[in-house]
């Protein structure tokens, strides 16, 4: 079953089409207006170069996708994920088009691979155990640190529209967002910069995911944390394995911390080049 991402409909057909039919001001021009505003849509829906939306991408490799839900998702040593809406959206992310044509043969392994630049795209079960982790659910805003390839930020957005994604490498940044949009993530806000500092003009935030290992819990992601709120963190040296943390914030900003899995994930950067 081929279903539109979270967000895109609304904005490629719903508007547009509102946009012609106030156009026309003369008297019978609403008929007009309705014959051009359903042509356009005719036109939008059979042809995918017109909307750039690549939904095609969906719908392809569905059967390693399912294969990769059933076996990786679960087992030994494993926390069995059986939260609804991240199956579903680990079903319905097109992991494959996230990675480098090299690394296609082998998007739904049980295993991280490489995106350029030093990075990895975690391991679908690591993408699954995180957003699990958070709770999250419809209408939650939630800050990602780390955007790389851009598929976990797809998961989230597949659960909430309110999805904010910050990435330090220019060029992983740029191809992430031109990625998201022509999968049809339309209201997620991807910006480059040093995540380390969260986005406070945009915070704070329901929920917060840090996808690079840091040193300690940076304490702006903290202070942009919503009381109530939660944080998935991997903490720990690069060298070394390290504590995938769940941070909660307290009605009264207090802090409690449990260690949901030990991990290896690629070192927090810096500031910003
Ligand atoms: N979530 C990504 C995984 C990316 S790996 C995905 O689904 O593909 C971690 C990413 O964190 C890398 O792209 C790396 O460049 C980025 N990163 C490292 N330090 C950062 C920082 N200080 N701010 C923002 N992004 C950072």
């Amino acid at each position: 079953m081929l279903s539109p991402p979270a967000g895109h409909k609304m904005s490629m057909t719903g508007q547009k089409t509102h946009f012609e039919i106030t156009r026309f001001g003369f008297p019978g021009g609403h008929v007009v207006a309705i014959t051009c505003a359903t042509f356009l849509v005719a036109i939008l829906s059979v042809t995918p170069a017109a909307s750039q939306l690549d939904l095609r991408a969906f719908s392809e490799k569905e059967s390693e996708r399912t294969l990769m839900v059933q076996t990786q998702l679960k087992g030994f040593g494993r926390t069995t994920i059986s939260d609804s809406s991240v199956l579903k959206a680990m079903l319905k992310v097109p992991r494959h088009y996230f990675v480098p044509d090299s690394q296609k043969p082998y998007a739904y392994q049980d295993s991280p691979l490489p995106i350029g630049f030093g990075q990895t795209i975690s391991q679908p079960y690591i993408v699954a155990l995180m957003t699990q982790a958070l709770e999250l659910t419809s209408g939650m805003s939630v800050l990602e640190v780390g955007t790389g390839s851009g598929y976990q930020a797809a998961i989230l957005g597949e659960i909430t529209r309110s999805v904010y994604t910050i990435e330090v490498i220019r060029q992983l940044y740029e191809t992430a967002s031109k990625r998201l949009r022509d999968l049809g993530y339309n209201s997620m806000v991807v910006r480059q910069g040093d995540g380390y500092y969260g986005l406070p003009e945009l915070g704070p935030f329901d929920r917060i995911i840090v996808t690079c290992a840091a040193l300690h819990v940076p304490p702006p992601l903290f202070e942009q944390l919503k009381p109530g709120g939660k944080m998935v963190i991997p903490v720990g040296g690069s060298f070394e394995t390290q504590r995938l943390l769940l941070v909660t914030k307290d009605e009264r900003g207090g802090r409690t911390s449990k260690t949901l899995e030990l991990v290896s994930f690629v070192p927090l950067i810096r500031g910003a080049p």
